[in-house]
């Protein structure tokens, strides 16, 4: 197949716009154009630091925490959370994206696979695929590394938490996911956690408490924004 031709097929799946503000990509960009990321990402070409360690996860055993952006209801990451959510083929661009930038830099010790956080099996009917589970799939083949999806499961349908407090989404998200005792040992594992946007912390929480009841010895995360 001529490389031309093949460029086309290519650019059906993944037009060459911004997915934010539709622009034309110019050579070198990807997704998101050089204005976008300069607005939306604080100009960084790597994942952003931040305080999810800090903020959300203080009593886990987390290694690395990154987000690619911040997020606030203005923004237009709201454009690129959303897109992610209705697009699974965009969510797996981002998420190649994402693992491009992760790998940049090394973690001590090395991931050993990549988990995205589970969706309710009702939840997931209704809406043909998980997000989280798109974007995991695009950074682990970006990484490296295999994507885990059996070990984990969303046991009970959290109802909608947008207006809850913090209190009520910790104690909602508490139980709601379980091991399935599925997949492939994950004893003494370093395991990335992937997730669309960390609004409390709660879910990282709960998925995070999960597996190291089973015995994972390290977490990090990777997500797409992280609300301030
Ligand atoms: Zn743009």
């Amino acid at each position: 197949m001529p490389f031309h031709f093949f460029k086309e097929l290519l650019s059906l799946v993944y037009p060459p716009y911004c997915i934010i503000c539709e622009i034309p990509l110019v050579e070198g960009e990807s997704i998101i154009c050089t204005r976008c990321t300069i607005d939306y990402t604080h100009g960084n070409t790597r994942l952003y630091e931040n305080h999810i360690k800090e903020k959300f996860l203080p009593d886990q055993p987390l290694i690395r925490a990154d987000a690619l952006c911040t997020y606030t209801k203005k923004g237009g990451m709201t454009k690129l959370v959303r897109k992610v959510k209705e697009d699974k083929a965009i969510a797996e661009k981002v998420g190649r994206h994402l693992g491009l930038l992760w790998a940049k830099h090394t973690t001590n010790p090395p991931i050993n696979m990549v988990v995205p956080i589970p969706m309710h099996h009702t939840k997931l009917r209704l809406r043909g695929f998980n997000q989280s589970t798109a974007l995991a799939r695009g950074l682990a083949h970006s990484i490296g590394k295999p994507l885990v999806t059996s070990f984990l499961k969303k046991k009970v349908n959290t109802e909608e938490q947008k207006k809850q407090t913090k209190e009520q989404r910790y104690r909602n998200q508490k139980n709601a996911f379980a091991a399935t005792g599925n997949g492939p040992s994950i004893k003494g594992k370093h395991i990335l956690l992937v997730d669309d946007l960390i609004t409390t912390g709660a879910t990282l929480k709960a998925v995070g408490d999960v597996l190291l009841e089973e015995g994972v010895a390290h977490l990090s995360v990777a997500t797409l924004a992280l609300t301030i």
